[in-house]
């Protein structure tokens, strides 16, 4: 495999082969030695864990005024 053109040093042409090492890839021109991946990373997105806990918890959950109001009869007939 070739890649023209493609040394970083010189524009040369860049010879793509494998040794025991795995894939590399070298300038016919100038002999810039360059180690490939194996396999090209692909980079994932972090999966965040999108945590929205919006849980309003307290302040009474029977409204205002919690106090039942007893009517008093307080009132005694006087004789
Ligand atoms: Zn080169």
């Amino acid at each position: 495999m070739l890649r023209l053109k493609s040394c970083p040093k010189c524009r040369g042409d860049l010879i793509i082969d494998r040794d025991m090492y795995g894939w590399y890839e070298q300038c016919i021109q100038c002999g810039y030695l360059h180690p490939l991946e194996p396999l090209p990373k692909i980079e994932q997105p972090a999966m965040e864990e999108h945590k929205k806990e919006l849980v309003k918890v307290g302040a009474g959950a029977s409204g205002r005024g919690g106090r039942p109001r007893t009517p008093r009869s307080n009132k005694h007939d006087e004789d």
